[in-house]
């Protein structure tokens, strides 16, 4: 029987108690699977402060390094707001993703037919939506060269803000090979989004976009500018299958098509490309209802799914758990941040629980 030893790192806030339900979601794929999860549990963020005085101690970082790929929670919260900078938790978060080398970050934007209703916009333009958009995490404008350079003097204000976009051709190559290997476990269709109209890194982004297009023939490569794919996105959704682009232009598209789906709390993320993938929730610690029981696990249960399709490459193990939680949804079972205040919700765990019935019957259907 295969075993699999995964780092978990719990967190802060809701995420303990939504990492028990993605635990409890992960042992039934392996019951059902014929495989083994075992857990190494370590410390980050306010949790790892108050036990041993630092936001990401060394244990953790090789506990995870050590492991196949690491399921994260959330952490931080209002406990820990007032520490030095370099001590808060999410000092420690940023640590952690810059040793394990992510570079890639994949943010799905999945509409259920059953939460139409809870996106802003019109269920007919969003039903079917899919879209995986892969950004660039370690390079480009965030990382370029910039300060702020000049003065104010008693003639004015002559102080210069700047910052530059450096991508060279290896930094784009690989993550063009992500956005390309990850649309063959998807529709196989690729839009990579720049400025190449007026920006010499996406010219270069596009010609070596294009290149990597051609090693895939069974992938479909479009390129798009980014004013249009922010007007896209909105207009037609359901075009696109992998958004490939960089760091700046990712964090505010990923943002965008995140949108389209609705809540935060149904939202998973993966970011790979170093040697552990790194899988979590998009969503925060969430103190304003920690303990209560309300948190929506279902984000950290799509997580466990990206974790498998991802960082293990079970795609069958993954589509079961993506069935699962559809599977609830057309159930009408919804916690409270899906339904209006007041009315009837599950916890947080007897979700968790449905998701582990409807993964039994998925597995049966299958
Ligand atoms: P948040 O995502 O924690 O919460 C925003 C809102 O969404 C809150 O009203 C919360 O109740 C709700 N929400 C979030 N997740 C939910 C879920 N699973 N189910 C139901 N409702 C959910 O963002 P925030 O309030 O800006 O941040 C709170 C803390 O989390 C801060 O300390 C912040 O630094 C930290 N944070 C951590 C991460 C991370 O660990 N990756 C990410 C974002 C924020």
């Amino acid at each position: 029987m295969a075993t699999h030893t995964l780092s978990v790192i719990r967190g802060d806030g809701i995420g303990p108690e939504v990492i028990a339900e993605g635990i409890k979601v992960l042992d039934a794929v392996g019951r059902l699977t014929g495989q083994t999860f075992t857990y190494t549990e370590h410390l980050a963020g306010g949790a790892a402060l108050d036990a041993c005085g630092v936001p990401l101690p060394d244990d953790t970082l090789r506990g995870v390094k050590d492991s196949a790929a690491l399921l994260f929670g959330a952490i931080g919260g209002p406990k820990w707001e007032s520490v030095p900078h370099h001590l808060k938790p999410e000092a420690g978060l940023l640590k952690l993703r810059k040793e394990l080398g992510t570079f890639a970050n994949l943010r799905p934007a999945t509409v259920y037919d059953e939460l139409l209703d809870a996106s802003t916009l019109k269920p007919e333009v969003l039903k079917g939506t899919d879209i995986m958009v892969v950004r660039e995490l370690t390079g480009g404008i965030y990382f370029g060269p910039g300060g702020v350079t000049g003065s104010v003097t008693a003639s004015g204000d002559h102080r210069v803000g700047i910052n530059t976009e450096v991508y060279s051709a290896f930094e784009i190559e690989r993550i063009v090979t992500v956005a390309c290997e990850t649309a063959r476990l998807r529709s196989k269709r690729v839009c990579s989004v720049d400025k190449a109209n007026v920006l010499a890194s996406s010219q270069l982004w596009r010609e070596v976009a294009t290149a990597v297009g051609k090693r895939y023939p069974d992938v479909a490569m479009s390129h798009m500018y980014v004013d249009n794919a922010a007007m896209q996105l909105i207009r037609n959704p359901r075009q696109f299958d992998v958004i490939v682009t960089g760091n700046l232009f990712g964090d505010i598209l990923s943002d965008e098509a995140s949108m389209l789906t609705g809540s935060i709390g149904m939202l998973a993320s993966a970011s790979v490309g170093g040697p552990v993938g790194f899988f979590e929730p998009i969503h925060g610690s969430a103190p304003d209802i920690a303990g209560k029981g309300l948190a929506n696990p279902l984000a950290t249960i799509a997580t466990v799914s990206m974790l498998l399709r991802y960082g293990l490459e079970q795609i069958d193990s993954a589509n079961l758990v993506d069935a699962a939680i559809k599977a609830v949804l057309a159930k009408g079972l919804r916690t409270a941040d899906l339904v209006a205040p007041g009315a009837k919700a599950l916890t947080t765990t007897e979700m968790g629980a449905a998701v582990v019935v409807a993964l039994g019957s998925t597995a049966k259907a299958h």
